[in-house]
Order: C-alpha cells, then sequence, then structure tokens
C-alpha cells in the first residue's frame, strides 16, 4: 500500500461537471457565452475571460449573480462522498490543479463544504473589487519570464511546471499519484507521473485524445483508468 498519496485534480469537468467559464455566463448573459464561443483561440483564453467579465459587468452582472451560477453549478454528490471518504480513511494528500481562477474554485468548494479538501490550489488569482467586478490575472505574468512547455500547455499556466514544483515543496516523493482530469492541458502534467501512478482521464475532452494520438510518442508512463461519471471516481477512491 501507498504510503504516502498525492490526489491532483483538475477543476472544471473532473471535481465540478461542468466548466466555470463557460457556466457563468451560460447562467447569466447568454450573448458573452456566444462570443466567448466566437473568440476561442482568437484571443489567449484567460486574457478572453478577463475582458467577458468586464463586459458582463457593465451589462450589469453582479457579483452575487455570479456567486449564485457558480453555486448551483452541476457537481456529482458522488464526486463529495470519493474525496471525503479518502480523505478520513487514510492520509491522502489533495492537490487542485485548475485552469480556472482562484475565486470560481473557492466559492464552489466553500458550497459543498470542502473549503479544506486541498493542500494547495494552484490557478488563475482572482479577486472582487469594490463594485463588483471580478478582476482575474494569468497565473503566469505576461510580462514576466515566461515558461517553455512545448507540449501544449497555454501561456498562462504550464500544469507540468506547476505539479514539479509543488513536488519539490512537498518532499519527500509521494509513493503514489493520482491525477483525475479531462482537457488537453492535462497532458502535460500527466507526462511527469511515474510507471506506479494513475491517471483517472474523463472518456470525454481533450485528454483521452491526446493520449491515444501522443500517449506513446511523448513517452507516457502511468496507467489509465477511464471514467465517465464520478461514480466510476468514487469506486476508483475507494480501491486507494
Ligand atoms: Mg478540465
Amino acid at each position: 500500500m501507498a504510503e504516502r498519496q498525492l490526489i491532483v485534480f483538475d477543476f472544471d469537468w473532473s471535481m465540478a461537471d461542468q466548466d466555470t467559464d463557460h457556466w457563468i455566463f451560460e447562467v447569466n448573459k447568454p450573448e458573452l457565452r456566444r462570443k466567448m464561443e466566437d473568440l476561442e483561440g482568437k484571443i489567449q483564453w484567460i486574457d478572453l475571460m478577463t475582458q467577458l467579465l468586464r463586459e458582463g459587468h457593465k451589462k450589469g452582472i453582479k457579483r452575487e449573480d455570479i456567486e449564485h451560477a457558480l453555486r448551483i453549478i452541476p457537481y456529482h454528490p458522488a464526486m463529495v462522498r470519493a474525496v471525503t471518504n479518502l480523505k478520513s480513511r487514510r492520509k491522502t494528500t489533495f492537490l487542485c490543479l485548475s485552469n480556472a481562477n482562484s475565486v470560481f474554485v473557492s466559492t464552489i468548494l466553500k458550497e459543498k463544504g470542502l473549503d479544506t479538501l486541498f493542500e494547495e490550489i494552484i490557478t488563475n488569482p482572482a479577486e472582487w473589487d469594490a463594485l463588483g467586478l471580478l478582476k482575474l490575472w494569468r497565473r503566469v505574468d505576461p510580462n514576466g519570464p515566461q515558461h517553455s512547455c512545448k507540449t501544449g500547455c497555454s501561456p498562462n499556466m504550464c500544469k507540468g511546471d506547476e505539479l514539479d514544483s509543488f513536488l519539490a515543496r512537498h518532499g519527500p516523493a509521494y509513493d503514489r499519484i493520482v491525477y483525475v482530469g479531462d482537457g488537453s492541458n492535462d497532458f502535460c502534467p500527466v507526462l511527469r507521473l511515474r510507471s506506479n501512478d494513475i491517471v483517472c482521464c474523463r472518456t470525454f475532452g481533450g485528454l483521452p485524445k491526446r493520449i491515444a494520438q501522443d500517449g506513446e510518442n511523448f513517452g507516457l508512463k502511468c496507467q489509465v483508468k477511464y471514467w465517465t461519471g464520478a461514480w466510476e471516481i468514487e469506486e476508483i477512491f475507494n480501491k486507494l
């Protein structure tokens, strides 16, 4: 049995059963959700989200509207059970590695009673200003040194580098790492896992495609378990 165990969670479509950036506009301002769709790939994602939050604020979306959307986001009860039971049953460290932002993640975790689950939440910084605008920044400041990821991480954050620096801060090495993710930007950190580690890869999203196309070429070493619904994560976690 692994003595020191680390569980790493992506957030959107992994911990939560939706994408937070999409969801707050689907709930509050569908025209901006459409604009997001139209501009995806043309503007860096965090910069686009920053711009749309500003536009939404001008169009009357209030802090309470966004917080309400976050509190009602689809979130599977089995996911809450899975992490709560694992944490109470045995010594396990949880890390959140998310391309959402600190306000979205913390608001949702608080609503689910999971605000003390994670040792660290590594994500894009955000804060409310006095007028109820959510200000958002890239994790990697565009005016400072940039990461050199060649695997396809977005300029705002290299999840592989972030995982490595977390591991360096929290030595000695974990006996086992389990990574739960769905997106193409989860591929880079998954490549850093060892043969006794596990990726729980959602059956839809960019991650299963990257694993199928590039897993072998990029030297993927960890075990791959596929899941669709959070009840399957609960099954996997119950055996850890
Ligand atoms: Mg995701």
